[in-house]
This record gives structure tokens, C-alpha cells and sequence, in this order.
């Protein structure tokens, strides 16, 4: 069978070349003369993959000496409760709640402190991210958690909040995308899934001078300090999920790094926003100002032409179209590894729908 064009919001499509490399490698790793998944992590050929990986992600994001990177269990959500943990030194922090993740990363939040919810779109159904100007931001905080890029709703921050305390920012699904100035962040992660490898593997970037604060009842697993000592080993790290890691950074080094990705990004979106805002069918959802360059979300306004779409959608090979359960509709997530000709036939597609059902 022929691959399809997947618009899975994650886990999502993985580049074709870096699905190849995998699998070429799959029973023998180099000279090896074994997989990947069947090495010691603390051997020399596994250490030199992950090795490898930190310094091309480094390279890619522009990590400056003083953040540590590091690859953890638990995908995203173990980190909700991680953030607490390693970072409520005072026992408060802020939170922007501005879609599904942000709201269930503040809720864990208050298990362990005091949370101030510094702004919120919750009550207008997450359409747009909230202005960062009118935000009520606490003096005393020891972090401002944000997301950067709500995967269900189909929006992103456009300008981070100017604060002293440490932003935290959840960017599962917009991370690689476009450039990233890391040295205005106290903490980045993100889970794998949407646009680095498989799931179960979150990434992280940790401003050094944040490490050793943990809650003494932090799980060592969960505790940063404990990581950043023994380079994400602790216990077996998800070994094969960084390897793959590794292979989608190599690939973005291949083709120009950031900025190039970021410039396709671009012109992916703009195909899909310019098709929705001049038709006469569809209707993108999200506030202009604050639409995403991953997540493409729109409705017909009428749930049954809505599922005849996902359906037909389906049978032409556009797969996953279908919008997140809590808000129905539809969603393209379109991540660095969907190429122009994936979201091209879909335009397509949905011009030869309207065509017939408008
Ligand atoms: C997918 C996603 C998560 C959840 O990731 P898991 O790896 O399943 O824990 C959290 N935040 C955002 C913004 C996401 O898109």
C-alpha cells in the first residue's frame, strides 16, 4: 500500500528519509552487527548516538551552554507535574490558560502550590491565545507556564509574556517549526510525537540555574537535577525514541536547519488560510491573529457535512482529518514532516468538495 498523507496531530507523520535511515539500519546498526533497540545505554555506540543528538539539537535550536538538554519518560504530561516539583520554590506560580494542555498542566499545578491563573480564553472555547499585555501576572511567582501552541484549538502565541520569573513553555507541537531566541525561556519541552520522533520521549531544554531546587518528594525519575548529573540515565531512557530524535535533527541539519523548515512551514499554512478564508464551505476557526502554523483547524458548520468531508477525505488518501473530540470539526496538522504536496492535495481536495457540496 501506498503511504498516505497523514494529518494525525500526533503521533504524526516522521519524514520519509528518517523512516528509511531507520529502517535500513533496523537489524544492523553500522558495524554493529546489531539494532539500535538491542544496545546497552551505556555502551559507546549507543552514548555516541545520544551524543550526537544533544549536540545537533543544540546546533539546531542555537542552545546556548548554560540550558542542559534532556530526553525523559512520560511524554509531555509527566512534565505537568515535573514543573511543580523541580521549580515551586516559593509554592506559586502563574499559568496561562489558553487551551486543553495549559488547563490540565495548571490543574496538576495546584496539587503541589499555589496557582494563579494569570490569563484565560477557557470561557470563549480557547479561540485565541489571551493578550499577554492584560495579563495578571503575580510578582512572586516562581514560573510563568505557557503553551505555546494549542494543538487542539489551532493556535499559538504571538508574542511571549514580558515577565522576570522563568517562562515554562509547553511547545509539543510547535517545537522545530519555526526559530526559537532560547535564552528568553527558563524551561522548553515538548513531547516527541508531533514534530520529532515516536511518543513516550519528551524533550527539554532546562536553564542550568534552575536545577537543584527539586521538592525533596520528587520522584528521582521526575527530578531535573538528578537527569542533567547523569545525562537523562538515570534508569534505560527511551534509547530507540532518541535515536529516531536524532535522525529528524540530522534531517533538518540536511536541509538548512530552522529557518528553512520554518520558511516551508510558512508557505504551508498560507495554502490552507487562503484557501479557507476565500471559501465559500469551509471556515477556519481560530482567531486570525493567533492561528497556528501546525495545527490548521475549520468546520462547515454543519457536523454532517463535516464527517462526509473526514470520510471522502479518508477514501482519497487525507487521513486523520478529524478535529479533537472536545470540539468537533476538523483539524490539518501539518508539523515539519508533512510536505507541500500533502497539504497541496488536500486544497485540492477540498476545492472538488465544495465544488459538489457547497
Ligand atoms: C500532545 C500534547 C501534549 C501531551 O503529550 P503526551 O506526550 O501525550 O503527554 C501536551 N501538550 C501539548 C501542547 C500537546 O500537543
Amino acid at each position: 500500500m501506498d503511504r498516505v498523507f497523514n494529518f494525525s496531530p500526533g503521533p504524526s507523520m516522521l519524514a520519509q528519509p528518517v523512516l528509511e535511515k531507520a529502517q535500513k539500519d533496523l537489524l544492523c546498526y553500522g558495524n554493529t552487527g546489531m539494532s539500535v533497540m538491542e544496545m546497552s545505554h551505556r555502551s559507546k555506540m549507543y552514548t555516541d548516538i545520544y551524543d550526537k543528538t544533544v549536540a545537533d539539537l543544540r546546533k539546531l535550536m542555537n542552545i546556548p551552554d548554560d540550558y542542559d538538554v534532556l530526553f525523559l519518560q512520560g511524554g509531555a504530561t509527566e512534565q505537568f507535574s515535573a514543573i511543580p516539583l523541580n521549580l515551586m520554590v516559593n509554592g506559586k506560580a502563574d499559568y496561562v490558560d489558553s487551551g486543553n494542555f495549559a488547563h490540565l498542566a495548571a490543574e496538576e499545578a495546584k496539587r503541589y502550590g499555589e496557582v494563579n491563573i494569570a490569563a484565560s480564553s477557557r470561557e470563549d472555547t480557547y479561540t485565541y491565545v489571551p493578550d499577554m499585555k492584560t495579563a495578571n501576572f503575580s510578582a512572586d511567582a516562581d514560573y510563568v507556564h505557557i503553551c505555546q501552541n494549542n494543538t487542539i484549538y489551532g493556535t499559538r502565541y504571538i508574542e511571549l509574556p514580558d515577565v522576570k520569573a522563568p517562562i515554562v513553555a509547553d511547545c509539543s507541537s510547535m517545537i522545530l517549526s519555526e526559530p526559537m531566541d532560547v535564552t528568553k525561556y527558563g524551561v522548553i519541552y515538548a513531547g516527541a510525537q508531533k514534530n520529532i520522533g515516536p511518543s513516550g520521549l519528551c524533550v527539554m531544554v532546562v536553564k542550568r540555574a534552575l536545577l537543584g531546587n527539586a521538592n525533596k518528594l520528587c520522584p528521582k525519575l521526575m527530578n531535573w537535577t538528578v537527569q542533567s548529573e547523569k545525562g537523562s540515565m538515570y534508569n534505560t531512557p527511551n534509547t530507540w525514541g532518541i535515536y529516531l530524535a536524532g535522525l529528524t535533527f540530522d534531517w533538518l541539519l540536511q536541509n538548512g536547519g530552522i529557518d528553512a523548515i520554518h520558511k516551508v512551514n510558512v508557505e504551508k499554512a498560507a495554502m490552507l488560510y487562503d484557501f479557507l478564508d476565500n471559501s465559500k464551505l469551509f471556515k477556519a476557526t481560530a482567531q486570525k491573529e493567533y492561528r497556528s502554523l501546525m495545527n490548521v483547524t475549520f468546520i462547515t458548520g454543519d457536523a454532517d457535512k463535516d464527517a462526509a468531508f473526514v470520510k471522502a477525505a479518508a477514501a482519497e488518501g487525507l487521513v486523520n482529518l478529524k478535529g479533537h473530540r472536545s470540539v468537533g470539526g476538523m483539524r490539518a496538522s501539518i508539523y515539519n514532516a508533512m510536505p507541500v504536496e500533502g497539504v497541496k492535495a488536500l486544497v485540492d481536495f477540498m476545492k472538488k468538495f465544495e465544488a459538489a457540496n457547497a
